[in-house]
């Protein structure tokens, strides 16, 4: 079991069943996997490749050999018939920010050529919201006929960012991350207590290692300010203009750090455990998150839509809701 790239114990389970699943013939070509950012799905997506693409024939509790022809080049990122796509990387090695048409086009062409060895092709696009419409158009055909024997493995760290054309096109897999393990996963490699850790991965969405770097960077606290900030807005105790004029850096990590906030208001409505929520139609923060989402793509294509006032616009809708509810509690 030399090589063998990780597979981390969250994903053990899924793995398992996803595996037995291909063995039984009753995976689908198109493999829509759904977790969050940093919660290792890229190793769960590339695990499956190998143990598909593996030539050895009793495979131990369905893993790949790590031993085999193709087990060796799948580790040396050079399978003929494994192809995957990710954000590519400028002349500054600087990351991308999209996945464009040429590079699924590539990806597709792939999937029709003859296997080199064991009969499967596969692709795994890394990103899907990183996808560029045209992108999007450039896979659609390869969804609707795939070939025989190919697999095409794609990955979002949210399912509200992927569109209906491709979600009604392949098999929706969300990775389930709540477990009571990840906790104490998460005690021994952060030195945090219970409590902390609980924090970090219910901010996190569950996501092993995005908690681990909130708690280990520090992160943990820029985020509880802006969430403070946003919830400030909703008490109408800070206006949108003090919000923007505290931050004024609009990378795009805030963007998503906001975009996240939102999701987690969504996500504390349906489980009616944050009071300040209480009243907060989750249809508003559904909306707010999505647009948040949409601009953020909007950039990513390189749009130059001023970024301030977009933000200000959609703060603007928290802060009245916040006006209403005060209003309505104070009669
Ligand atoms: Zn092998």
């Amino acid at each position: 079991m030399s090589n063998q790239e990780q597979q981390y114990f969250w994903l053990e389970e899924v793995f398992q069943r996803i595996k037995k699943s291909f063995d039984a013939d009753k995976l689908p070509h198109g493999l829509l996997v759904v977790a969050p950012e940093q919660s290792g799905k890229k190793s769960f997506a590339t695990n499956l490749a190998k143990s598909i693409l593996c030539q050895a024939s009793a495979q131990q509790l369905n893993k790949a050999c790590g031993q085999c022809k193709s087990c060796l080049l799948v580790n040396a990122d050079s399978h003929p018939d494994l192809s995957q796509v990710d954000c590519l990387t400028d002349n500054k090695g600087k990351q991308k920010k999209s996945i464009g048409i040429d590079q699924i086009r590539q990806l597709t062409n792939k999937l029709v050529e003859t296997s080199q060895l064991n009969g499967w092709r596969i692709a795994i696009v890394m990103s899907v919201e990183k996808m560029t419409r045209g992108a999007f158009n450039a896979i659609l055909k390869t969804l609707e006929e795939p070939g025989d024997n190919t697999l095409v493995l794609m990955l979002a760290s949210s399912l509200q960012q992927v569109p209906a054309t491709i979600k009604s096109r392949c098999q929706l897999l969300r990775l389930k991350l709540v477990d009571q393990q990840l906790s104490c996963w998460l005690m021994e490699a952060a030195h945090c207590n219970e409590s902390e850790a609980f924090d970090a991965l219910n901010q996190c969405q569950f996501a092993p290692f995005a908690a681990l770097n909130f708690i280990q960077e520090g992160t943990g606290l820029r985020y509880q300010q802006l969430n403070q900030s946003l919830d400030a807005i909703l008490a109408t105790q800070l206006t949108p203009t003090e919000f923007l004029s505290e931050y004024t850096e609009l990378e795009e990590l805030l963007w998503l750090q906001i975009a996240k906030y939102f999701q987690n208001v969504q996500l504390s409505i349906l489980n009616s455990n944050q009071e300040i929520y209480a009243k907060v139609p989750a249809s508003l923060a559904s909306q707010l998150y999505f647009e948040l989402v949409e601009y953020n793509r909007a950039q990513c294509a390189g749009s130059n839509l001023q970024s301030s006032l977009q933000l200000e616009a959609i703060l603007i809708q928290w802060f009245e809701l916040g006006r209403k509810i005060v209003h309505y509690s104070a009669r």
